[in-house]
């Protein structure tokens, strides 16, 4: 791979071309925004068809004005799951405290969205798949930038020229590799292992969270609907992450039941029903942080530049975010390297302050001491008399400028800059 090409555009009166890696979150976002604004934009997936599956998540604070933008809020509402408690557990089972969603998490009742992933990745592709190409089953093998774009060569064979590439492949980003290196360099990890399946609905569980902890472990089941399926989520410390066993799925099953042995409540039945379940997402718990987010004419976006970590439950926020800002960036100025720039420039600081939550109590729900587990249930205790918890401003703190050059009008304008945290 050649990392840098010209800095200035060459075809500066075609339309610019640019492909983008990974169809989840922030790649179908970048392609809306692209096109919006005039490119003509591929997105290549590596998986067969688009990736169903996965936690719910959520949308928060500036990203709801995102989607607003793109006209899929709506949309995003009939989706949303309206979770009435979440309930905590101690080892014996025995409840510690029920409370609502938002006192738990920060969100703003009424604003704030939580819907399945898949569902937001359906309903991003279908807005637009008419209008951008897909290819899937396939992903990006070589990136040259000698020439006067990138020359990209595909696993399937095909080759390419682009203007411009973005990886929006994930927290394990191809991309990011090919252009910067190995990811332990950026990759800060937090300290937990976790494991994501769904399994039956045993206990009848209806629109709510239950989550059963000892020190260092966390069993949650998660019921979205009143569905014969349930989420299940099961966390456990893990100071160094475990790589190895990342490759492996029999590698990675062992681990989580390793972790869990001996488990009181539900946790038998859930590391049994792990091992058969043919959705399971296992991970650890970890950052990306970088000091660039681009390099010539390929630039990362969502979890692939800025990954937050599950713990700060800002993932898809930030991925969407951050599509506005690049392809707004991309949109204002005709030089990829100043749109690069801007796009740096102006979202840093919102990452920053999201990333930063981990450090400020985000992963207070998963305490892997005995004596912080006691503060953690006091806590709790304490927060079943409030009417809801104050909103996180991290989750607001982008004012979003209006859309460049698209000649449709999008209120309201400004500057794309992170608004101090009081
Ligand atoms: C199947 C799945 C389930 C998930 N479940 C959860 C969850 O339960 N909870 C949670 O907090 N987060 C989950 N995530 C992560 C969450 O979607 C992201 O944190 C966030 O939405 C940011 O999205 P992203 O689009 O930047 O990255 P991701 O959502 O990670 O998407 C990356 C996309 O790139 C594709 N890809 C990867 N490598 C290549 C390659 N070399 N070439 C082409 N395409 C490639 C992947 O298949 C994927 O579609 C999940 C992601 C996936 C893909």
């Amino acid at each position: 791979m050649t990392p840098n090409g010209p800095s200035t555009d060459v075809r500066t009166t075609a339309r610019r071309e640019v492909l983008i890696s990974g169809a989840s979150i922030s790649g179908p976002a970048l392609a809306y925004w692209l096109h919006r604004s005039g490119c003509a934009v591929t997105v290549v997936e590596k998986a067969g068809a688009l990736r169903g599956g996965g936690y719910p998540i959520d949308i928060r604070g500036t990203a709801v004005e995102v989607v607003r933008r793109m006209g899929i809020l709506p949309r995003l509402r009939d989706a949303h799951i309206d979770v009435r408690r979440c309930t905590f557990l101690d080892a014996e089972g025995g409840q510690v405290a029920s409370l609502t969603p938002r006192a738990v998490a920060g969100g703003v009742e009424g604003r704030d969205l939580e819907v399945r992933r898949g569902d937001l990745a359906a309903i991003l592709h279908a807005l637009v798949r008419d209008d951008v190409e897909f290819l899937f089953g396939d992903s990006i093998d070589t990136l040259d930038q000698s020439g006067q774009g990138v020359d990209v060569t595909f696993r399937s064979g095909r080759r390419r020229t682009f203007d411009l590439v973005v990886g929006a492949d994930g927290m394990h980003s191809t991309t990011r590799e090919a252009l910067f290196g190995p990811e332990e360099r950026f990759h800060r990890h937090l300290g937990y292992g976790f494991a994501l399946f769904t399994m039956p609905n045993t206990l009848g569980l209806s629109r709510e969270l239950v989550m059963w902890n000892t020190p260092g472990k966390a069993a949650a089941l998660y019921a979205t609907g009143d569905n014969d399926e349930v989420h299940a989520f099961l966390t456990f410390h893990q100071p160094e992450p475990p790589s190895d066993a990342l490759r492996n799925p029999d590698a990675q099953r062992d681990l989580v039941a390793a972790a869990f042995a001996g488990a009181g409540w539900e946790v038998p039945g859930m590391v049994g029903a792990m091992r058969d379940a043919d959705d399971l997402f296992l991970d650890t718990a970890g950052q990306i942080r970088m000091p660039h987010w681009s390099s010539g004419r390929v630039a990362l976006v969502g979890d692939a530049a800025y990954a937050p970590s599950f713990l700060t439950g800002q993932g898809s926020s930030l991925a969407l975010a951050g599509a506005y800002v690049l392809a707004n960036a991309l949109a204002t100025n005709r030089d990829h390297t100043a749109a690069f720039a801007a796009y740096e420039r102006d979202l840093r600081e919102f990452v920053a302050m999201n990333q930063a939550l981990v450090d400020n109590g985000a992963a207070t729900l998963f305490p892997t001491t005995a004596r912080a587990l006691e503060q953690r249930d006091a806590m709790l205790r304490g927060l079943v008399t409030l009417p809801s918890a104050t909103p996180r401003p991290a989750h607001s703190a982008l004012a979003l400028p209006a859309f460049a050059h698209d000649g449709r009008p999008v209120p309201p304008s400004g500057a794309a800059r992170a608004r101090p945290v009081r």
